[in-house]
């Protein structure tokens, strides 16, 4: 024999209906010795609730929410049953949606809408349910019949939440079913007192009522039909990546239950596990998946845990003061004062200090709570021995769930580890002396990255995710989305790395898609976007959606932008950018970005500050984290004037060398800012900072390429026609350096505490005279590098190059 039962979800609408008959079918063909527990048709139970509640308000508008509800019944009974049977099942419905609206109107009339009535409302959802359903059953099944659990489901008085007398249960049940040939079809959630009135088991009782009539009739095993593959490693509406539990024990099944895994009713387990009943869970959408096989047995699950479950909200209530430590007895006093008042307590937390105790309970009970303990300890707070009550709300709590936990150190350590890394506070912590769940405390908006950030710890080790929120799609923030669009497959297939891009803008539009936008679509997707750029929102957004490995990439170079980099560090999210403003600006900011970022964990790579795609900043980092010191620097940091410096050979004009250049595009469109040298006077800063030595930008000399007074006109043309008048001084700088076996540099120094960017003459035994195209290049001495200087070069500018290792910045945080 066995007890199958079917959730709501499985029977919400006909067509799902007949799909269930199917598997019944199928079933009944194999071994027809079986029974069927139903649920209410999904969503019946809460407009039940609602219903009654705007009956008990004197709300007349009930009356169109019952209209609607019995038209449902009556539609899918007309849809599910033909000839003429159909008449005799509207009949007998009719008279269920007369007592249910001569309830309602006893609590419209007398305004109350008690736990007992409302129990007696609730009923009607599964017993309206179960016999449409009985009915359609019977041409596939003919000895399908009608069971109203009530008449065999014994409980107390305690309505809503009704604890079942297991001894008369269990008699009734078998000596209703001894002998019996036929499938009974048996409501869900509801029994009666042993005067006949109607009782229910707690929401999601159904499963509770299958597990009983399995446990009285010592059935083979129980199946939970629902809509889900199985019991999941973790809620799967929070957690997209979460699987279905192959096998699980007793235990932790229920320990996920009682910690918000609603696929199984919490009271479920009990019955199942006193008479060693395995249960299955199985989707009744997809009947052929295997689903979660769940017994005695201590399971392998291939990680440390089995599972990740929550609840949503909870408050935090605690007890401080000096009278609580060695005094025996207080805690039976606080939590007897609890349980007078019915308060159910979640968890408990006491250091060994003893000087505090803290209890998680539901938030509705959180004021009932600390009126009833501050009466209990009116005395002792009266002498200044106890504090009143501190209530915290808008808490959730994640539970880890696993028999195998059990003895395993790290695993608390990789657990916080895990949830600081995404900036994931935790308020409480509990873990029970059993080992099978430890239990943190957070706030309610991380709650979903936590749930997210564990389950990739402890499931998916091989796999990460990372959500990437862009800014600026110039030059180098459309390459790199052309890049990503080649590689984001490659990545996700054979480095299991998946890189979601989240957050899209340009300096006009902002567009954010939480699970990942499509990188072929992303022009326009921006460009059908309604939303306006605006930095502040942009921000805002990231921070509430809180996706765990958020990391945030300005392609711009807006100092308006680099000014919110402390704030978005602040709140967890790591930064990658090529943007030189906020490293370049007050030393004050970079100290602090810097600290910021060591002090939460939190990534702040900027590699393509200086150099492009070149391994410069990396190379120092690594050189000073190795005890080296940087003595010396000489580097030439401009592609641009790089390139001119190379070209500006006899018989060259250096503003015709320019102009061209201008042409080719190897220039900024306004080359003055090439010219002017600023930019390397950002990079050299910013290379001295990274080198250990605290330095503003005013301290660094810089002699100009040609006069200040070249600059100050006000276009492009004008500046072109000043340029002019300095070529033949710029010729005999030239020339005089030929003579001389030399060439001109444009070059930026540090030594000896100084800085300054100069154009220089260099001979052939310099690491500089020999360079061509728009190379880069540095020449580091330190400690150890003394005689001969490290040397980095190559190609440092390009959008290719520097998108390329913005990109690896990116996949740096992955490997980090
Ligand atoms: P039914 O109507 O069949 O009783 P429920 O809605 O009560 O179904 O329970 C199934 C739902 O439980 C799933 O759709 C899923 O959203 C939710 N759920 C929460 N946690 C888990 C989990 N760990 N595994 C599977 N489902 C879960
Ligand atoms: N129909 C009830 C509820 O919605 C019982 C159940 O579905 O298990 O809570
Ligand atoms: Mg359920």
């Amino acid at each position: 024999m066995r007890i199958l039962k079917f959730g709501g979800s499985s029977v919400s609408t006909p067509e799902r209906i007949k799909n269930v008959i199917n598997i019944l079918k199928d079933k009944y063909d194999q071994d027809p010795s079986f029974s069927v527990v139903f649920s209410a048709f999904g969503g019946v139970t809460d407009a039940l609730i609602s219903i009654s509640k705007q009956a008990a308000a004197g709300n007349e508008q009930y009356h169109d929410a019952l209209e609607h509800l019995i038209e449902r019944h009556l539609a899918a009974a007309e849809n599910l049953i033909s000839g003429s049977n159909l008449s005799l099942v509207i009949d007998t419905l009719k008279e269920y949606f007369k007592e249910l609206s001569d309830a309602l109107h006893g609590v419209q009339l007398i305004r109350e809408l008690s736990p007992r009535s409302l129990d007696l409302i609730m009923s009607f959802g599964e017993r309206m349910s179960a016999y449409i359903i009985s009915e359609a059953m019977k041409p596939a099944i003919p000895g399908s019949s009608f069971l109203d659990a009530r008449e065999l489901v014994k409980t107390d008085r305690n309505f809503g939440n009704a604890r079942v007398n297991y001894e008369t249960t269990f008699a009734n049940i078998i000596s209703y079913f001894s002998g019996k040939t036929f499938v009974p079809i048996i409501t869900g959630f509801i029994g009666s007192t042993d005067d006949q009135v109607t009782t229910t088991l707690g929401r999601g009782g159904s499963d509770y009522t299958a597990a009983i009539f399995g446990a009285a009739l010592k059935v083979q095993e129980i199946e939970i039909w629902t809509d889900v593959d199985g019991v999941m490693t973790a809620d799967p509406r929070k957690v997209q990546q979460a699987f279905p539990i192959a096998a699980m024990s007793y235990k932790e099944a229920l320990e996920m239950s009682h910690f918000g895994a609603k696929v199984i009713h919490p009271p479920t387990i009990a019955p199942a596990l006193q008479r060693n009943i395995p249960i299955w869970i199985k989707n009744s959408f997809h009947p052929t998946a295997p689903g979660t096989f769940i017994s005695k047995d201590k399971k392998d699950h291939g990680s440390l845990i089995c599972g990740i479950s929550s609840i949503d909200d909870i408050a935090l209530l605690r007890l401080e003061g000096s009278g609580l430590v060695g005094v025996c007895g207080t805690a039976m006093r606080l939590f007897g004062a609890l349980a007078k008042n019915g308060i159910n307590v979640i968890l408990i937390t006491q250091g060994s200090s003893e000087h505090s105790i803290c209890f998680g309970i539901a938030p509705i009970h959180a004021e009932q709570a600390r009126t009833a303990i501050d009466e209990e300890f009116l005395l002792e707070r009266k002498a200044g021995l106890i504090d009143n009550v501190i209530v915290e709300k808008g808490l959730s709590v994640i539970a880890v769930v696993g028999e195998n936990m059990r003895m395993t150190p790290g695993l608390a350590g990789r657990l916080f580890g895990a949830l600081g890394k995404n900036g994931v506070n935790v308020v409480a912590m509990v873990q029970g002396s059993s080992e099978y769940n430890i239990s943190v405390v957070i706030k309610r908006e991380d709650e979903e990255k936590g749930l997210n950030v564990i389950h990739e710890d402890f499931f998916l080790s091989h796999i990460t995710t990372l959500h990437i929120f862009l800014v600026g799609t110039g030059l180098i923030g459309s390459t790199l989305l052309s890049q990503m669009e080649k590689q984001l497959p490659i990545l996700r297939k054979e480095h299991s790395l998946d890189i979601r891009i989240v957050g899209l803008a340009n300096s006009q539009k902002m567009y954010f898609e939480p699970h990942g936008l499509k990188v072929t679509d992303h022009k326009e997707l921006l460009r059908n976007s309604s939303e306006k750029m605006d930095i502040a929102s942009y921000i805002k957004k990231m921070k509430s959606l809180n996706l765990m490995n958020s990391i945030f990439v300005d392609c711009t170079s807006s100092e308006e932008i680099a000014e919110n980099y402390s704030s978005i560090l602040s709140s967890s999210i790591s930064i990658v950018t090529p943007n030189k403003k906020a490293n370049s600006g007050s030393y004050s900011r970079y100290k602090k970005l810097k600290e910021l970022s060591e002090l939460k964990g939190i990534k702040f790579y900027y590699q393509t500050n200086v150099g492009g795609g070149l391994p410069i900043i990396s190379t120092i980092i690594d050189l000073r984290r190795s005890g080296d010191k940087i003595v010396k620097i000489e580097a030439i940091l401009s592609g641009t004037l790089s390139y001119l410096f190379n070209t500006f050979t006899a018989g060259t004009k250096f503003s015709e060398v320019l102009r061209e250049a201008q042409k080719k595009g190897y220039t900024e469109p306004d080359p003055r800012e090439d010219l002017n040298g600023k930019d390397v006077l950002r990079k050299l800063l910013i290379l001295v900072r990274e080198s250990g030595f605290p330095m503003e930008i005013e301290d660094i000399t810089i002699e100009p390429i040609v006069p200040e007074e070249c600059f100050a006109g006000k276009g492009v043309d004008e500046f072109y026609h000043k340029l002019k008048d300095y070529d033949s001084m710029l010729e005999q700088k030239r020339s005089q350096a030929a003579k001389e076996g030399k060439v001109l540099r444009f070059i930026a120094t540090f030594k000896q505490g100084k800085a300054s960017v100069a154009l220089q003459a260099v001979n052939a035994s310099h690491p500089f005279y020999h360079l061509s195209g728009s190379d880069n290049i540095i020449a580091l001495n330190t400690e150890r590098y003394r005689d001969t200087p490290l040397v980095i070069k190559g190609q440092g500018a390009g959008a290719e190059v520097t998108a390329g290792e913005v990109f690896a910045d990116i996949i740096r945080f992955a490997s980090h």
